[in-house]
């Protein structure tokens, strides 16, 4: 079945409701077997399409992964982009502020970390946690000496939109191409996630007991989800909202997300000009000749 990116990509100027959107769809695969061929076969394109966006060196590609805990972003990184050459791609995990970079304004850390022309960027988590956690708990704010009023209201929150609808228009308009993922995953999947990370030993270190602290705001998050998605999705950097109950499911849409990216890029190897040819041809001979 062909996966239709339209269904889960958010317009600009859309209010979006997590509620009305699922958690799980008809998957795109018919078997296990079946995903893992689908899968394989993405993986394989990007390859190709990795290669030559490298050659090609002239965008940067950043793809983004906001979610709640346990709703299989790191998964999702590792089975997409496992085909791709490491040389080419750079993953950065963004986790609390270090002192350093709470002293920054929130873009800060995430511009260092920005891909070059030719690369592929993932951000797992971004300056998006800026408007998700710190908004639902705005006491992370008082430790970076944003004066208490200042977040009570929803101003900071606004202002904060507009600045990365301002960052990501910026960076379209200089050569970065951006897609933004939010993986869809419902209470009752976490629930049960949860469960199987305590019940299988393998699976014990991916629990943290914040993760349940977290699963307590669930609320809270959806509804700075919802906010963060409806103001910030736009033409130069939309969002994709994946439903993610079925990890596999997941997998493929977000493997035909960053597949779209790449060829909307239309990355193609340098042509060689006439001289450049004339050069490696009398390069040729030189190494020819170089035989007996
Ligand atoms: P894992 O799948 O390994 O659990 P993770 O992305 O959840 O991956 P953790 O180390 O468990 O990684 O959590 C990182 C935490 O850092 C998250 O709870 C996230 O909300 C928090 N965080 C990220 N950015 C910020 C920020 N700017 N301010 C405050 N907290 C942040
Ligand atoms: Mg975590």
């Amino acid at each position: 079945m062909k996966i239709r990116l339209k269904d889960y990509r958010i317009a600009p100027g859309e209010e979006v409701d997590l509620k009305k959107r699922k958690t799980l769809v008809k998957p795109a695969y018919r078997s296990k077997d079946d995903y893992r061929e689908i899968l394989a076969d993405h993986v394989a394109r990007l390859s190709d399409l990795q290669q030559r966006h490298y050659a090609a060196n002239s965008y940067g590609a950043l793809v983004i992964f906001q979610a709640m805990d346990a709703a299989g972003k790191d998964g999702a990184i590792r089975h997409v982009m496992s085909g791709v050459n490491p040389q080419g791609c750079k993953v950065s995990s963004f986790k609390h502020p270090s002192a350093i970079e709470a002293q920054h304004d929130f873009l800060w850390r995430a511009t260092r970390e920005l891909p070059e022309r030719g690369q592929i960027g993932i951000f797992n988590r971004s300056y998006y946690e800026d408007v998700l956690v710190v908004r639902v708990h705005p006491e992370i704010l008082e430790g970076q000496g944003v004066p208490e009023h200042r977040y009570r209201n929803d101003t900071l929150w606004e202002e904060r939109y507009r600045s990365i609808r301002d960052f990501e228009k910026h960076l379209h308009a200089n050569g970065t191409r951006i897609v933004k993922i939010f993986l869809h995953l419902s209470k009752e999947e976490q629930r049960k996630r949860f469960l199987a990370r305590i019940d299988e030993p393998d699976k014990n270190w991916k629990l943290s007991p914040s993760d349940v602290v977290e699963r307590k705001f669930w609320k809270d998050y959806r509804k700075a989800y919802e906010g963060a998605i409806s103001a910030t999705s736009s033409a130069e950097a939309p969002w994709y909202v994946v439903p993610a109950d079925d990890k596999e499911n997941a997998r493929l849409i977000v493997s035909q997300i960053v597949l779209d990216l790449l060829e909307g890029l239309k990355p193609a190897f340098p042509t060689v000009t006439a001289d450049r040819e004339a050069q490696l041809q009398a390069i040729r001979a030189d190494l020819v000749a170089e035989e007996e």
